[in-house]
């Protein structure tokens, strides 16, 4: 059965055309659900009865259910929402005073193997679907408004979306462009591209990819000014490479647009201020903001956090070489729900043998 989250609007303007109805179903559709909230068939009334009936039979509007939900003392939501099987993943919500923002999870697991992720070390199972994508940003809208939260005037309970949760959304690029599709649709949920901001170990070709089709904000999870470092941290660097890496940034900003860098402070790793100040150098002439991000341990985790003192010299040196540079605040580490921490239930495939949280 077609799951109707599935579709963008162009994606259920043709379902509409092959069932010979008119290609503006798919925006009448499109308002009920992602809009109004509206699941059964039988509720949209400016449908023809036939219509609905046609659609009971082929098609459905399915969502994972929502297994857990934890709210931290600093206000931030941390739901676990099962999939098929033992698949389970998480989504975090993060309300600021002006601002509501959701982290979406992108894969089950990631493949991706960062050495102080937690996603990481539970393996891989698969990708999410555009359904099980779309569905967080419905969950969390849906949930968060019955329960009179509100950030924005228009009545909105979340401002901006991340794609910053389990998984490389990159690796995972169709389904998660179509979701992405579907957050800035006016029929939708109607947020600008500047709202919507993507996390990427560094996929090169598939940025390259997402500037052409998708051009949403970029965040690029760096970690290391060294090949040497980051092919240790982040694997992924040995198939594409700083220079590769950093080319590709440097085309993305071409419009002007801010690239984020995010950098984990790992204690004795990568924190030290000649790391700084090779970072400095690395970025010279892009468009940049550093994000500086604590490190946020797990269970078996090998790293340690850099002293905030640490950060602060660190973020001066960057400064000072006039980069834009943020500590990152924790945000709902009570409940594991920060960044790095997110696990939620992998079946794992991958079968690693470093695979420690699973003995
Ligand atoms: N795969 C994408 C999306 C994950 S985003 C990416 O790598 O960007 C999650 C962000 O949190 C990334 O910047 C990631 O590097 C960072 N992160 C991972 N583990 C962390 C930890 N233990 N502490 C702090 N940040 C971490």
């Amino acid at each position: 059965m077609l799951n109707l989250l599935d579709f963008d609007r162009q994606g259920l303007s043709e379902f509409f055309v092959k069932l010979g109805e008119k290609p503006f179903r798919a925006t009448q559709v499109m308002k009920w659900i992602h809009q109004e909230g509206v699941l059964d068939f039988d509720a949209m009334t400016n449908l023809s009865k036939a219509l609905r009936q046609k659609l009971k039979e082929i098609a459905c509007i399915s969502l994972p259910q929502v297994q857990t939900t934890q709210v931290s003392q600093d206000g931030t939501y941390k739901w676990l929402l099962k999939l098929d099987g033992e698949n389970a993943v998480e989504m975090v919500f993060i309300p600021e005073d002006d601002r509501g923002t959701l982290c979406i999870s992108s894969q089950v697991g990631c493949a991706l193997d960062c050495r102080f992720c937690a996603t990481a070390q539970q393996g891989f199972n698969r990708n999410l679907s555009t359904a099980e994508i779309i569905a967080q940003l419905w969950l969390a809208e849906h949930s968060l408004r019955a329960d009179g939260y509100q950030v924005e005037k228009q009545g909105r309970a979340i401002s901006n979306v991340v794609m910053m949760g389990m998984g490389e959304p990159l690796t995972n690029f169709n389904n998660v462009v179509t979701a992405m599709r579907l957050m800035m649709d006016d029929f939708g949920y109607g947020l600008s591209k500047r709202r919507i901001t993507l996390s990427t170990a560094g996929i090169v070709p598939a940025m390259i990819r997402l500037r052409e089709e998708c051009p949403v904000n970029l965040a690029v999870s760096l970690h290391a000014p060294t090949d040497a470092l980051r092919d240790e941290l982040v694997p992924i660097n040995k198939k594409y490479p700083l220079k590769e890496l950093i080319a590709t940034c440097r085309a993305y900003a071409k419009d002007k647009r801010y690239i984020t860098f995010e950098y984990v402070m790992l204690k004795g790793v990568n924190d030290s201020p000649s790391h700084a100040r090779a970072l400095a150098k690395l970025l010279r002439g892009i468009p940049a903001k550093v994000n500086l991000i604590p490190f946020n341990p797990f269970p078996h985790s090998q790293y340690q956090r850099t002293t905030i003192e640490a950060i602060d010299n660190f973020r001066d040196i960057l400064i000072q070489a006039k980069l834009i540079t943020v500590t990152r605040k924790t945000r709902g580490d009570d409940i594991d729900a920060a960044c790095g921490q997110l696990a939620g239930k992998v079946r794992d495939k991958t079968k690693r043998p470093f695979n420690i949280l699973k003995k």
